[in-house]
């Protein structure tokens, strides 16, 4: 890599820097404050390793974002590798949602590498087992925990008692990484500077388990070398992994890659989120009608903000100006009503056109809580703007136009609320007003607000028997526009019923 060599992507190499006696090279983008530090031996490339035991997790996601970003930026290849070696735990459903969820946010087959699966790579993980005890660099153990634990008491690792006892390969017995001692390992990472841990604070740690299956630190560097990955960015976690996992890279004969720990995520309480007490399915956002872009945008500031004060930001702007250096080491707040809110104004912004588009889901389907003979999408178009103004999620956009296409039936609370005292008057009074009145938005609101006032009733008040009448709520879209879609036949039908029924 020269002094000045341009890369494919416009990044422009600014200096060489030496990492602990390893070359390195800083990418600075023309347009930006992007830099990406390279690994000096091989090509970028990076990769996303989710284990398919459940739901799609937001914090999944937004570490996915970061690898394609960078990917992108540094003209790499992004590489999605599915880590399937946990039997009991995987299922082909999580596999095929976690696929799923990724292209929902953009990240589709043929932007990435793969998916390769990493119980396809058995093979290499062994002759990688292998190799490190043929090399004197693993050894077999036979201390039960609970040897173990009598020797050096609850809580500590191992001891390396078997270190030197050259035992061989026999059932029962773990494959154990013999850590050098003394020594200590420093990781380059991108978010954490250079940690350095010592090694007095990391025990032999097993690769191989007493019936030979593989351990995750070994399968995960065997298949980072086979898949030749040059930086590995992922959940902070791993951090306590990052030096054994160096460690045997070293062990294998490779340069290790630059790493990036991505902060946690926490929810309200600064806990960790946990699939078992906080909303963080992927799924479930889009199930509710979050919108990807708004998602994707907001994933993006936990823990990274954008350049200048607007946090909503053209996507193209995020991938130009993303930069992993200038994440934010400390843990990011997962604030589900930002999320939220956020949502309401990606809603808001879409065209009248797009917003019709991107409710269809939610309107023509299993889901929908009418028939596809029913619902009418005239009617639909003609209330979309109403509607647009007024949902933070597009799951939302059904109850609030269900009077149009079903029946309604109001609830007994409102009913006993609202249809009360003047409600008999309101309700005669508006009927023999619509009976013939113009059917237009602005002459529904004169005419009821002229009864209202008859009986000494502020608009608000006097709308309320006639809007539970006809939509069967209490709140809802704008009621004259509502009425006007509606239609004079239908809208006289509902308040005949209810007056009937009082
Ligand atoms: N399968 C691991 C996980 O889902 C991946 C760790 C890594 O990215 O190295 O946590």
């Amino acid at each position: 890599m020269g002094n000045s060599a341009d890369t494919t992507s416009g990044y422009r190499v600014r200096c060489v820097a030496g990492h602990l006696g390893r070359a390195c090279a800083t990418l600075q983008h023309p347009q930006s404050n992007v830099i990406i530090l390279m690994a000096s031996d091989r090509p970028f490339r990076v990769r996303f390793a989710p284990s398919p035991t459940g739901y799609f997790h937001v914090g999944g996601a937004r570490t996915a974002l970061y690898n394609a970003i960078v990917a992108k930026q540094a003209g790499g290849v992004f590489v999605l590798r599915i880590e399937d070696t946990d039997a009991e735990r995987n299922r082909q459903e999580w596999t095929d949602g976690i696929i799923s969820a990724l292209a929902w946010i953009g990240i589709a087959p043929g932007t990435y590498e793969g998916p390769h699966f990493q119980s396809e790579y058995a093979a290499e993980h062994a002759v990688a087992a292998d190799r490190l005890f043929a090399e004197g660099k693993a050894y077999y153990c036979d201390c039960s925990q609970e040897v173990v634990r009598a020797r050096v008491g609850e809580n500590k690792g191992y001891d390396g008692h078997c270190r030197t006892r050259e035992l061989d390969a026999a059932p029962g017995r773990p494959l154990r990484f013999k850590v050098p001692r003394p020594g200590s390992t420093t990781v380059v990472d991108l978010i954490r500077g250079e940690p350095v841990f010592d090694h007095d604070i990391i025990e032999d740690f097993i690769l191989l388990r007493g019936n030979g299956s593989v351990m995750f630190l070994l399968a995960n560097v065997v298949d980072d070398i086979s898949m030749n990955i040059s930086h590995v960015i992922r959940a902070e976690e791993h951090l306590p992994n990052s030096p054994k996992q160096q460690l045997l890279w070293e062990a294998l004969g490779h340069e290790p890659p630059i790493w990036a720990h991505v902060p946690l995520l926490v929810n309200e309480k600064r806990q960790k989120l946990s699939k078992r007490r906080d909303p963080v399915a992927l799924e479930m956002y889009r199930g509710q009608g979050y919108l990807a872009d708004a998602m994707k945008n907001y994933l993006m500031l936990l823990g990274w903000s954008p350049p200048g004060d607007a946090e909503i930001v053209p996507w193209s702007d995020i991938e130009r100006d993303f930069s992993l250096a200038a994440v934010n080491s400390s843990p990011a707040f997962f604030d589900v009503k930002k999320l939220r809110s956020f949502n309401a104004d990606y809603i808001r912004a879409l065209s009248h056109d797009q917003f019709v588009s991107e409710c269809q889901p939610w309107l023509i389907g299993p889901d929908a809580p009418w028939s596809s003979e029913q619902f009418d999408p005239k009617a639909f178009d003609r209330m979309a703007d109403q509607v647009q103004t007024r949902v933070e999620v597009l799951g939302d956009v059904p109850s609030m136009v269900e009077f149009l296409f079903t029946e309604v039936t109001p609830a007994e609370a409102d009913w006993d609320k609202v249809m009360k005292g003047p409600a008999v008057e309101m309700l005669d009074g508006v009927i023999g007003a619509y009976e013939s009145c113009v059917w237009q938005a602005e002459t529904l609101k004169a005419e009821l607000e002229a009864v209202g006032a008859t009986i000494g009733l502020k608009p608000g008040k006097a709308q309320a028997p006639a809007r539970l009448a006809v939509t069967g709520r209490s709140v809802g879209p704008p009621l004259y526009e509502s009425l006007e879609v509606l239609g004079r036949e239908r809208t006289l039908g509902r308040l005949r019923a209810a007056r009937a029924r009082l």
